[in-house]
């Protein structure tokens, strides 16, 4: 009777056990022309002789868990359901599945160099532990049901096209250079331009760290986004609202012209401007528009879609960040949409400065050029309405700002009525002679300030007796105090309405 001594992976893998035993470590463990360790076969005659067996293998069977392939391999078509079994296996160079019908695929602790399933129809598919280096392309792939993408680490998806009837899971999606994650390096990675949910599947990105992606799906299924880090990941024009974020930090994301009707934000952060007015939320759109010159420079044309830099300029932002305001309102979050309303106004603010300093020519002297640079600019940046809105309350987002600038006003036209003189209060001439004779000048000129500004009766009774300068303060008085009752009201009405 001959004794098969079968290789002790067997008991893991089973589809070696009819194999020889071909070497016994020190251990004892023995080890088929599969599992043969890779160095010993390297040196010996035997690589030969495992690229034909695992031709003939592959003829038939598509299970090589364990295996260390370290030659090109092609799959030919088999008549048999196509169970594909690359569990704990290294492939040193790429698998190319395209068009394939697969019953389903494990790829569990595998190394695989390269993964081309471009049309293929996948049932199945567990991606545990996997390393995905170089290019791994799912493109028009179509995955019928549930695939896992578990601690998975990644050099390059691309998922275009894709139709998911089924849930997906990426839990730590990661890529493999995560060390060069937050420097510049590194072209387009992941791809989801196209993608089709189906409306009873979910994809969901659980701790997963995407750079360079691109989302634009489409399907009435959901994609959830938790606690992930997303760096230039695009859904520029894209719908996304059966998206949801939760706890995402989205301050290196675009959204210019993506529909954002549904989508849900929970515990997202922004990258946020204080400036001495307000508080206010900056959308990655608008920080690569302000630094434009930075993000053409040759280390960054690489890294952003040639697309990006036609895309946007500050002058057609107000949507996006409008959209979000419209999202937050929607969900009583007034808050965070308070500070994207802020950016929308400041969005229209700077287009108005834009339509000015456009069509006026460029500079040729000195003149024309501190026109063009300094007073147009400065012009739209103080003397436009918005701007007033701005400064007095802070584009509606403040009435307790709007309620003090008529204090500072009511104090500041005091003062120039006490420096002007009102006719019907005797003021010293020259300093007042004490503190208590100024304070007493000081409460009088309130008082008329107010009056002016209240009683319809002040301009009869007071004004025509009065000095021209007073005359001019008194309707610098009137059209200022009672914008800014009106900002206050409007304010009070936008806070009240919620
Ligand atoms: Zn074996």
């Amino acid at each position: 009777m001959i004794v098969i001594e079968r290789c002790c992976k067997s008991t893991i893998y089973g589809w070696c056990s009819s194999q020889g035993n071909l070497y016994s470590d020190n251990a004892g463990n023995k080890y088929c022309i599969f599992h043969y360790p890779i160095e010993l076969r390297k040196q010996s005659s035997l690589q030969d002789k495992f690229g034909k067996e695992v031709k003939n293998h592959i003829a038939t069977s598509r299970k090589l868990s364990g295996c260390h392939i370290d030659f090109e391999v092609i799959f030919p078509p088999s008549p048999y359901p196509n169970y594909f079994d690359f569990k704990d296996c290294i492939f040193d160079y790429p698998i190319e599945l395209n068009g394939f019908p697969l019953e389903s695929f494990d790829a569990s602790n595998a190394i695989l160099n390269g993964l081309l399933l471009d049309n293929s129809s996948v049932k199945g598919a567990i991606f545990d532990k996997t390393k995905l280096r170089g290019k791994t392309s799912f493109k028009d792939c179509h995955f019928s049901s549930s695939v896992t993408f578990n601690n998975v680490e990644y050099d390059s998806l691309d998922f275009n096209r894709a139709r998911f009837d089924n849930d997906v899971r990426f839990n730590s999606l990661l890529r493999i250079d995560y060390n060069s994650f937050y420097s510049d390096e590194a072209l387009a990675d992941v791809n989801f331009l196209d993608i089709i949910v189906d409306s009873n599947a979910k994809i969901v990105f659980y701790s997963s760290i995407l750079k360079n992606a691109a989302f634009k799906p489409r399907g009435d299924g959901y994609i959830e986004f938790h606690q992930g880090k997303l760096k230039n990941v695009s859904f520029i024009d894209a719908n996304i609202s059966h998206c949801a974020f939760f706890g995402v930090d989205l301050s290196e994301c675009f959204f210019f012209g993506a529909d954002l009707s549904n989508a849900r934000f929970f515990d997202c952060s922004f990258k946020k401007e204080r400036t001495f007015f307000a508080k206010r939320i900056v959308l990655f759109e608008e920080e690569f528009v302000s630094n434009k010159p930075k993000y053409e420079s040759q280390k960054y044309k690489a890294y952003f879609n040639e697309t990006i830099y036609k895309y946007f300029t500050n002058s057609n932002l107000e949507e996006t960040y409008c959209a979000f305001k419209n999202n937050f309102e929607d969900n009583k979050l007034y808050n965070i949409a308070d500070e994207f309303h802020y950016g929308e106004m400041e969005m229209k603010n700077g287009k108005i400065a834009l339509e000015k300093y456009q069509g006026k020519g460029v500079g040729n002297n000195l003149l024309k050029n501190l026109r063009l640079k300094l007073i147009i600019p400065l012009r739209a940046k103080v003397f436009t309405i918005y701007a007033w809105y701005k400064y007095i309350s802070g584009y509606g987002t403040s009435y307790q700002r709007a309620f003090v600038s008529i204090l500072m006003s009511l104090f500041v036209f005091t003062m120039l009525y006490m420096f002007s003189g009102l006719p019907n209060i005797k003021y010293e001439v020259g300093m007042p002679s004490n503190l208590s004779v100024l304070l007493k000048d000081f409460w009088a000129s309130l008082f008329y300030s107010l009056y002016f500004v209240i009683s319809p009766n002040s301009f009869r009774e007071i004004v025509p007796t009065a000095s021209s300068l007073t005359k001019a303060v008194f309707i610098l008085e009137l059209i200022l105090i009672w914008t800014q009752f009106s900002l206050f009201i409007l304010a009070l009405r936008r806070h009240f309405k919620r």
